[in-house]
């Protein structure tokens, strides 16, 4: 099967070389070409190039793409969407003046997401979740990385990673799951924190790792959360049984998490909304993504990433969405990069480039994902015809996706 594009006003994110990430001044470079055209043979880039050198290529289909842009999909490297019912009243506490730690510390939070996730039929959450996913399919993100973390019982984590891994199976998107058993601390071990690290190590993991249920582990080191030892204890267990850490850190307090995370060789340090000078200092020269993720900032009014600041210091930085329900209720890609742009000063070429190979490589994935390489999977955004793609953030409201494909077929 091949199909064609042809007329594309501008094919963004063009690397004739796979690049793992780029970093710091690279970050403002995004390669384009005007006036192009792009082939795909069954579900991957076969070829592109400017129009005036088109070959003579028998195509099964030809997609028109006059007055549009084509870019890699969103590749969003850090997500929940894996979850029972929603938190829309605690939505309303917060507007009512509740702070999130408040609606924490009085049982709502990701307990409450625990406790719904529980007494939910796994048929139950596989409905709700995949709803979830063809919608961010349609926004125009090919890869997602999908984390447990509200089950927080040995039932309740393999129930999540299960599903995520039916997820994987019936749908084309790429999907990365990660296990975020130390989201929180159950209300029942609230003062015996060994006692469920133990149920993480001795009986989550091994479960896990036996059904091949996670590719990561992650844990949501804060105050009040998982202290920087217990974040380190956690990472090297699951080291040992083949899980490579990313990691929640700095979204509230810098207590030491993201040297804990790189000192463990983390492929991803997330949130990071609270940084010192020191922390951006860990991050120089290291293999560690750093990810933004500026939809929680936006939705709970706390500071954005540094961006500025870390891309002046040299450093990566990728952004997803935290699609979640009690900080991120949103898994719209689009946003996360106009918000970039609005609120943390990222440029479009920048806030394209954490969207895209940032992000993948923040999945482990930049050799398949997030760029248009000869090689790469065809997951291609086509846009509606827009004057040039500073449209993209600058429209922050506006759905400017025409057409989405995923491993070369179109998503309807
Ligand atoms: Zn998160």
């Amino acid at each position: 099967m091949t199909t064609l594009i042809i007329n594309i006003k501008e094919l963004l994110q063009v690397r004739e070389t796979a690049k793992a990430k780029v970093s710091g001044a690279e970050m403002a470079i995004l390669s384009t070409i005007k006036n192009a055209f792009l082939v795909i043979e069954d579900n991957l880039i076969a070829d592109f190039g400017a129009m005036e050198n088109l070959p003579p290529i028998h195509a099964d289909k030809t997609i028109d793409a006059t007055g549009k842009m084509v870019l890699p999909s969103w590749c969003d490297s850090h997500t929940h969407i894996v979850y029972a019912g929603n938190r829309e009243q605690e939505f309303v506490d917060r507007i009512n003046g509740l702070t999130y730690e408040e609606i924490a510390n009085r049982g709502g939070g990701i307990l409450n997401s625990a406790k719904k996730l529980n007494e939910t039929t796994e048929e139950e959450i596989y409905q709700q979740s995949r709803a979830r996913l063809e919608e961010v399919m349609r926004l125009g993100t090919g890869a997602v990385e999908i984390k447990s973390g509200y089950g927080l019982t040995v039932d309740g984590e393999l129930k999540i990673l299960r599903v995520i891994q039916r997820l994987a199976q019936n749908y084309p998107i790429t999907i990365k799951a990660t296990f975020l058993g130390a989201h929180a601390f159950p209300l029942e071990y609230k003062e015996n924190h060994k006692g469920y690290i133990d149920l993480i190590i001795n009986e989550m993991l091994p479960e896990i790792t036996k059904n091949k249920l996670a590719d990561f582990i992650d844990v949501f080191c804060e105050t009040g959360y998982y202290s920087v030892e217990e974040t380190q204890q956690i990472m090297e267990a699951g080291i040992q049984f083949g899980l490579k850490p990313k990691i929640h850190v700095n979204q509230f307090n810098s207590i030491g998490g993201i040297q804990a995370g790189i000192k463990y060789n983390a492929l991803s340090v997330d949130h990071l909304e609270v940084m010192k000078p020191v922390d951006i200092e860990a991050l120089k020269n290291t293999e560690t993504m750093p990810v933004a993720l500026p939809s929680c900032s936006y939705f709970l009014s706390i500071p954005y990433t540094p961006a500025r600041e870390m891309i002046a210091a040299g450093l990566p930085l990728a952004l997803a969405t935290d699609y979640n329900p009690g900080s991120t209720p949103s898994g719209n890609m689009n946003f996360v990069v106009a918000t970039a742009c609005i609120k943390m000063k990222m440029t479009p070429e920048e806030a394209i480039n954490a969207a895209t190979i940032n992000g993948a490589y923040a999945m482990g994935i930049s050799k398949t994902h997030g760029s248009i390489t000869i090689g790469k999977k065809a997951n291609l955004i086509i846009t509606k015809p827009i004057p040039s793609y500073y449209q993209i953030p600058y429209a922050f409201g506006s759905n400017l996706i025409d057409t989405v494909l995923i491993e070369g077929e179109i998503i309807s």
